[in-house]
């Protein structure tokens, strides 16, 4: 996870351990260099000028000239400023309705369905919660298949309606059911399109009005780089989700993703899937990740 950007900003702090003497000319060719591994890493232009605008007041702020270890100290700022970009607290998701419903929402492919799943377990072996899967996809029944073969393998009950073509239905039908059979989790999977359409977002924020979610997240694959933050952009513009689900970081993930979309759509990043297993999940932790990247 982000090898490149980790490597490319060690080498961008050598420039400052290289040097007998720290001078305001190394440090503004040190955070150039971090600027440009920002930027490679797919990080927002706009995110990555503003990062190393701040790391620098705060370098000399903190007379980073004449610190005993100015490296470390530089480390030590771009680490807090890191962890700053990506939320700073870990955000906690909020489930107090009885049912609590969570609406998950993006593209298809993202990993919306295997999340679905992911949270589901975590959150009935974890929290102790007796949750009901919902299948919302009228379009794809190979994706309500494969809701139900989740559900199985976790022991998690998965509400369809084969026939229906009515989401919003489904949905506020499996409250019911949830109420009935004593269910206080309600997980809602809804239709993932290849892109952003008018009618995709028409029918989830119709699903969104109806049952009123405790949560909606966003599922967005990480290895997307800045079309996850477009896309993400676009999709809080009409749903105002409550954070963001980042996938597939076990992968070849340059980062971008990660860094900007906190600063972009002002919403947190709360978890975060790390392999195709539904174990691979993870609570977001910025400072962790912060470290993670630091090396
Ligand atoms: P959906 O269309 O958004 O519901 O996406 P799916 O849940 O079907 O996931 C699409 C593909 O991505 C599947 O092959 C998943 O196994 C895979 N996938 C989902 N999450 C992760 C992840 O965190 N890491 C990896 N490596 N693969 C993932």
């Amino acid at each position: 996870m982000f090898d490149n950007l980790s490597e490319r900003l060690e080498r961008s702090f050598k420039i400052l351990k290289g040097e007998g003497k720290i001078t305001e000319i190394n440090v503004a060719e040190t955070l150039k260099d971090v600027r440009r591994a920002l930027l490679d890493a797919d990080v927002n232009y706009k995110v990555a000028k503003n990062f190393t605008d701040t790391v620098k007041e705060k370098a000399l702020g903190q007379n980073v000239l004449t610190a005993v270890k100015p490296s470390q100290l530089m480390v030590k700022i771009v680490h807090d400023e890191l962890a700053r970009l990506m939320g700073g607290d870990t955000a906690e998701l909020e489930l107090k309705g009885r049912p609590a419903v969570v609406l998950m929402s993006g593209l298809q492919g993202s990993g919306k369905t295997t999340f679905s799943g992911k949270l589901a377990r975590m959150l009935k072996t974890k929290k102790n919660r007796k949750p009901l899967l919902v299948a919302c996809d009228v379009y794809r029944p190979a994706a309500i298949e494969q809701l139900k073969v989740l559900g199985e393998q976790i022991e998690v009950p998965v509400y369809s309606e084969l026939e229906s073509k009515d989401p919003v239905k489904i949905a506020l039908n499996a409250i019911q059911e949830a109420k009935a059979k004593g269910y206080d989790l309600v997980i809602v999977d809804t239709a993932g399109r290849l892109a952003v359409d008018e009618q995709m977002m028409n029918e989830i924020a119709a699903i969104k009005d109806a049952v009123n979610p405790d949560a909606t997240l966003f599922v967005v694959d990480s290895m997307t780089g800045q079309d996850a933050v477009n896309t993400a952009r676009e999709f809080n513009e009409r749903l105002d989700f409550t954070g963001v689900v980042l996938t597939k970081l076990d992968g070849d993930t340059r980062g971008g993703a990660a860094l900007s979309i906190r600063t972009v759509v002002s919403k947190p990043i709360m978890f975060i899937g790390t392999g195709e297993k539904l174990e691979a999940i993870d609570v977001f932790h910025p400072a962790r990740m912060a470290d993670r990247i630091l090396g």
